[in-house]
């Protein structure tokens, strides 16, 4: 039976930079593509990051009760992670890498139970987190600073977590991710 690993931290901690490392990595793990409100970023591509699409369909899918769990993340700006996406994953054989905002990790881990490792990514500081989004360069200011916003509140979710990385040297924070997704994922 695959198992399910859940990465959530404030937007510009660094997951999707660490979950992306561990995808490459030897652990079996597949990318769960949750679907989403907002307009694709830079290169993005439906089915890849994620599957696009309108407010209009998102909610339609929702009356339709197709999300094991769904969040407005940012107004107007919903994201949510498919049932048919994890039975996708999970029917293949694979481990399941969620990388989701704090609420719907926590409502993934209540889901799964011990078939769910949560981790959480601690970025130093909210100004490093500013720092970061304006070096990544894919965000208005506006869009930015409504990010950073809400970094704090997100940042009191952390001791629900099962565990929490700490993302201030990369090259650490990436090796501690692996040691820790082997552990769970050989148990
Ligand atoms: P998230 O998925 O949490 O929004 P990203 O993985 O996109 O965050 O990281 C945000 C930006 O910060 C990216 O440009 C990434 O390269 C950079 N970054 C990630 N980790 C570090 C780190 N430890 N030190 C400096 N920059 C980092
Ligand atoms: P971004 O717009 O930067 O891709 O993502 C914004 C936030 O939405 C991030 O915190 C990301 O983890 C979160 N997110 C992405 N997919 C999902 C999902 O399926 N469910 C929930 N609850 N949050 C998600």
């Amino acid at each position: 039976m695959g198992h399910l690993v859940i990465f959530s931290a404030p937007s510009g901690s660094g997951k999707s930079t660490i979950v992306n490392y561990l995808l490459l990595q030897n652990l079996n793990l597949q990318f769960s593509i949750s679907a989403t409100s907002r307009l694709p970023r830079g290169e993005e591509k439906h089915g890849v990051e994620y599957y696009f699409h309108t407010p209009e369909e998102f909610r339609q899918k929702i009356t339709n009760g197709e999300f094991l769990e769904y969040e407005e993340v940012y107004t107007d700006k919903f994201y949510g992670t498919l049932k048919a996406e994890v039975e996708r994953i999970i029917n293949s054989g694979g481990n399941v890498i969620f990388d989701v905002d704090v609420v719907g990790g926590c409502n993934i881990k209540k889901y799964y139970g011990d078939r769910a490792l949560s981790v959480f990514i601690q970025p130093p500081s909210v100004e490093e987190l500013r720092s970061r989004l304006i070096a990544r360069g894919t965000d208005s200011l506006e869009v930015i600073e409504s990010r950073v916003e809400k970094a704090e509140y997100e940042l009191t979710f952390a001791p629900q977590f099962d565990v929490i990385i700490m993302n201030n040297d990369l090259d650490t924070a990436k090796a501690e991710a692996l040691k820790i997704v082997s552990d769970f994922l050989a148990e």
